[in-house]
């Protein structure tokens, strides 16, 4: 049997994946996008996106507009994520997906960016999905009118609790520094101005648990007060996706792949890149409003 052979196999359908994509597949490059659980990435949690130039709206619609712009050109895009990548440059590398496929490429460029990290603390993991979330875009609806707490004090947890305050009767916000110096000063202006919006800094959580009876949880704080609330949205920071390369792959402190590191033939784009520039922080005075 004839094994398709693809000029370029690229990991991911975030924003790099796709980006790779379009210009792989309009050099003409017989381009395959193993999409992995999510097209879109990051991008598609993001319910308004309005810093990328060109764009003011939700970032699932961009993802789906990026796909659709790569897919133009020729690249094919395919729901499954990689299990594992074999071979080199001369025999062509090898990867086996989740769908149950082997895919061959001449080349492969990893895109798996990044997922959110998990709270290790008592609780979490069992209260998954039963009011401890990660993805406030996704789950926020379930929380109309209700209370909710967001743990995190970047950017992605600003942004969510901003959602959150739309949908949400309240939302208070943990955060274990004294002020939001990670984030953007529009986003901490915004937070401010937003009534149904409390920050409690200086705080972090030991535990969380179920309330008996109830659909309510409680967390515990490092000082060992209580608060009840309906939902925890844990916006912590994220981990690099490499799950799927050997442990011999060598990655920097924060699982990112460095490009010197991975045989000849596999490039690396995106968060999952050990030198990422993530995009500038404004100092907060050198934002007008
Ligand atoms: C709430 C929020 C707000 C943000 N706001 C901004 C902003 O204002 N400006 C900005 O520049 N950035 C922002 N970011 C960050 C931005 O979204 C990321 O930098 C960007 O999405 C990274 O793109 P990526 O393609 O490298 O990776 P990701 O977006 O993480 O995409 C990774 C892709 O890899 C796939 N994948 C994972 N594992 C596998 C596997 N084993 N096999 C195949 N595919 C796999 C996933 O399905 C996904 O498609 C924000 C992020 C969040 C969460």
């Amino acid at each position: 049997m004839d094994i398709e052979m693809y000029d370029v196999i690229i990991l991911g359908s975030g924003p790099a994946g796709l980006t790779a994509a379009l210009y792989t597949a309009r050099a003409n490059k017989k381009t395959l996008v193993l999409g992995g659980p999510t097209l879109g990435g990051q991008m598609a949690t993001i319910a308004k996106l309005e810093n990328y130039p060109g764009w003011h709206g939700d970032g699932m619609a961009l993802a789906e507009f990026m796909k659709s712009q790569a897919t133009s050109f020729g690249a094919t895009v395919v729901s499954a994520s990689a299990r594992s990548v074999d071979g080199d440059a001369e025999s062509g590398f090898n990867v086996a997906a989740d769908d149950g496929k082997n895919y061959v490429g001449k080349t492969v460029i990893f895109a798996t960016g990044a997922s959110p990290r998990k709270l290790e603390i008592e609780g979490a993991r069992e209260l998954m999905g039963h009011g401890v979330s990660y993805c406030a875009t996704c789950d926020g609806f379930f929380y109309y009118g209700k209370d909710v707490i967001v743990m995190g004090g970047g950017n992605a947890a600003l942004n969510d609790a901003l959602y959150l305050a739309d949908v949400a009767k309240s939302v208070k916000i943990i955060y274990r520094k004294g002020a939001f110096t990670r984030a953007e000063a529009v986003l901490r202006n915004r937070v401010a101005e937003r009534k149904n919006i409390e920050c409690l800094f200086n705080t972090d959580l030991k535990r969380v648990a179920a309330v008996p009876d109830s659909d309510k949880i409680v967390v515990t704080t490092l000082d060992d007060k209580q608060i009840e609330t309906d939902g925890l949205f844990v916006a912590i920071g994220h981990e690099a996706n490499t799950d799927y390369l050997d442990e011999g792959v060598r990655r920097d402190e924060m699982g990112r792949l460095i490009p010197s590191e991975l045989p000849a033939g596999t490039f690396v784009a995106g968060d999952v890149h050990s030198d990422i520039q993530m995009q500038p922080q404004l100092a907060p005075d050198a934002v007008r409003r």
